[in-house]
């Protein structure tokens, strides 16, 4: 089926296209007619999904769907959140994003003067973290929620090439190598985007 996907972002097209397969053929909103910068003002992930969403479906009228997508990490209180896309600015840039997330993990280390009292002696377990999408999908007018999580911990340092965003600095649970270390197969199979993408293809192929 052919669906717009309300993303600007080359790296999660190319993994919702290789997680939803050869049935869907995914539309950008530029292929759709939308050339402006899709709003994205919610207080929450779904809010921004379906923000995203329902601007695509007001405007062409066609299905769609749109995924937003927060990194929170225990240590910071479950921050960024939903500002994970402009936490080191305004320009989104991921390197700046990944320096101010390593900088305010390494400043509330330092704050945390009771380092065992805190549990920050078992740096795995504190510098623990998920990623969370929320997706709206609106078909023929209606819409449907789909989430996923996957968790994992913040490394100290970047590692690897792959992926997008965060991924050079979030180790996966059950792996010792960030999400740019691993295949994009690999990154599919447990990832947040995955899983959400996975449930909205079982729903609209059981419709
Ligand atoms: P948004 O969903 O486009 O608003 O993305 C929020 C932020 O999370 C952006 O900085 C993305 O680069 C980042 N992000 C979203 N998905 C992933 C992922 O799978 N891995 C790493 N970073 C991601």
């Amino acid at each position: 089926m052919k669906i717009v996907f309300a993303t600007g972002n080359p790296g999660k097209l190319r993994e919702a296209q290789e997680i939803l397969g050869e049935g869907f053929e995914l539309m950008t909103p530029a292929e759709a007619g939308i050339s402006e910068d899709i709003p994205e003002t919610g207080n929450t992930l779904r809010a921004n999904s379906l923000q995203k969403a329902q601007y695509i479906y007001d405007k062409t009228g066609l299905d769609c769907f749109a995924d937003d997508t927060g990194l929170e990490v225990d240590i910071l209180g479950g921050d960024p959140g939903v500002h994970t896309a402009r936490y080191g600015g305004p320009q989104k840039d991921p390197a700046a994003n990944i320096a101010r997330l390593l900088s305010e993990m390494e400043r509330r280390e330092h704050e945390a003067a009771d380092a065992r009292e805190l549990g920050i002696n078992t740096p795995r377990a504190t510098r623990k973290a998920r990623f969370r999408t929320s997706v709206t999908l609106i078909i023929n007018g209606e819409m449907h929620f789909f989430d996923g999580i996957m968790e994992g911990s913040i490394a100290r340092e970047k590692a690897g090439k792959g992926g997008f965003g965060y991924d050079p600095v979030f180790i996966p649970d059950g792996y010792d190598v960030t999400a740019a270390e691993i295949t994009e197969e690999e990154k599919n199979a447990i990832s947040h985007r995955g899983k959400a993408l996975r449930a909205m293809a079982e729903y609209l192929k059981s419709r």
